[in-house]
């Protein structure tokens, strides 16, 4: 029975003065991450992406799409709760997308995923794992997970809890609705915003961007169950890995708008087939 009325239940609240809801998510946002503006929030019109985080939060998205769109490019942030300054950061880039002059420099349909972990956020004090105490980011299936995810953690991190695999890959909620968005969305390139080791990382099949903003690229090496090892060497996605400086504060704006144009150039020049891409500079 409950099967049934659970979603009707659902249905319902959803279409309850969602804008009141909304206003209610921005407040709680606001008042947690550093930096980000409730206004700022709102302006960022948040679509509920439809999954629930083990505590049952909403996991909450946003597109923006030119016309035509042909590089399709997720953005994610806070897949550490801990890393407040990403949240603030992908807030920061959803208002630049929609800025006159974004898809003059490249068409793209970008999808932003600003919190990927709202119950490590909006723990307290916020904490770099989900509710269920799984590291997010080593929980992709990348080859030989079984084998080699939690050897690493008995090993290499010597059973830090921060970085436990979990049981088994895409255990957990958030990392699955990652991977469904993988496969659904089908992105051309994947930026993870992380923090707080104030550098660019990267993944995939293609040369990667020698800097955006003032971060420079310094690869660090992949790990198992790891996004960029998944998305990027795995499935051949390029992956940049933003790590920003500080996991509370966040950039200043000026630097969040030279990241942003430096990501917006990098892709143009890397990702766009050529004759799109010369076919645009003639008109
Ligand atoms: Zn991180």
């Amino acid at each position: 029975m409950t099967r049934y009325i659970l979603p009707i239940l659902a249905a319902l609240l959803a279409s309850l003065g969602a804008a009141a809801l909304a206003k209610d998510v921005c407040e709680d946002y606001a008042s947690r991450v550093p930096g980000l503006k409730a206004q700022q929030c709102r302006d960022a019109a948040l679509q509920d992406m439809g999954v629930r985080s083990v505590q049952g939060r909403t996991l909450w998205g946003r597109d923006v799409r030119a016309d035509p769109a042909p590089l399709r490019v997720l953005v994610l942030g806070g897949i550490h709760g801990d890393e407040m300054s990403s949240v603030a950061t992908v807030f920061r880039w959803i208002g630049l997308s929609q800025q006159p002059g974004t898809d003059a420099r490249l068409k793209a349909h970008w999808r932003f995923i600003p919190a990927l972990n709202p119950d490590g956020l909006f723990a307290k004090p916020s904490r770099r794992v989900n509710a269920n105490g799984v590291d997010l980011n080593r929980n992709f299936p990348t080859p030989n997970w079984e084998r080699d995810a939690r050897k690493y953690w008995e090993v290499r991190t010597r059973r830090d809890p921060r970085r436990w695999p979990g049981k088994r890959p895409l255990s957990e909620p958030e990392s699955r609705f990652l991977n469904d968005q993988l496969a659904s969305f089908r992105p051309n390139l994947i930026v993870s915003v992380h923090a707080p080791f104030g550098l660019l990382d990267f993944d995939g099949p293609i040369a990667p961007p020698s800097r955006l903003g003032r971060l420079y690229l310094d690869q660090v090496g992949i790990y198992p169950g790891s996004l960029g090892n998944y998305g990027g060497v795995f499935k051949r996605v390029p992956v940049v890995t933003v790590e920003l400086p500080n996991a509370v504060q966040p950039p200043t704006d000026s630097d969040m708008r030279q990241m942003w144009t430096d990501l917006l150039q990098w892709s143009a020049d890397r990702l766009l087939p050529p004759l799109v891409a010369s076919h645009d500079a003639e008109k």
